[in-house]
């Protein structure tokens, strides 16, 4: 399956604002965007260039689809999906980016980051109401349960994640039981409580071109 190789610091040089690609280095003065907050490559340093209002969107949405690490052909589809359902398409769009699996991971703290949460995912830790699911695509609902299995509940990135969960706090729309390693999702997350550092107008003008 095709995934991003480049180097996640990159990413947020380039959009010019954090990411939060890399887990807790982000959270530290070793973020890349707390040295070197400008753009990477040679005339990184220089660029000043006024971006037309096409750049404008497109780096928008670049920086939506990179925070939830998506590909390009990913993130049009749930565009789509948004654009069909009932309600505000920008807000339904970060509805459905939020519910994936792997995100909510992240969010309750079992991963340091999306990235890790996949790959977590991905090997079969968790299982949504009882039944084992490795997709890290897969759409929550409100009420779903989602709980780390038996396995994964030692390992060294979960106890540390889980640590520093512990110090933040946790999603409105989620609660969590340390205890029983699961979590909840108690309502579908709207844009009142999720922060999502973008423009969502530009994407949605974007698209309707
Ligand atoms: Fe982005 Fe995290 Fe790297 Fe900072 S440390 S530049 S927030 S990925």
């Amino acid at each position: 399956m095709a995934r991003y190789t480049d180097a996640r610091c990159k990413l947020c040089r380039r959009e010019g604002t954090k990411l939060f690609l890399k887990g807790e280095r982000c959270i530290t003065e070793k973020c890349a965007m707390e040295r070197r907050a400008y753009p990477p490559g040679e005339r990184g340093r220089d660029s000043r260039m006024k971006l037309s209002g096409y750049g404008v969107q497109l780096r928008e949405k670049q920086k939506l689809r990179r925070m939830y690490g998506l590909l390009e052909r990913q993130f049009h589809n749930y565009f789509k999906k948004a654009e069909r359902m009932k309600g505000v398409t920008s807000e339904l769009l970060v509805q459905l980016l939020e519910r994936r699996l792997d995100n909510t991971v992240y969010r309750l703290g079992f991963a340091p980051s999306r990235i890790s949460a996949r790959q977590l995912v991905r090997h079969g830790h968790f299982t949504v109401n009882g039944k084992r699911v490795d997709i890290p695509s897969f759409l929550l609902r409100a009420g779903d349960v989602v709980e780390l299995r038996e396995k994964g509940r030692s390992m060294p990135l979960v106890e540390a994640s889980l640590e520093e969960r512990g110090r933040r706090e946790l999603p409105a729309w989620l609660s969590f039981d340390r205890e029983s390693f699961r979590g909840t999702m108690m309502e579908l997350p709207t844009l009142e409580h999720v922060a999502v550092p973008v423009e969502l107008q530009q994407i949605v003008e974007l698209y309707s071109k």
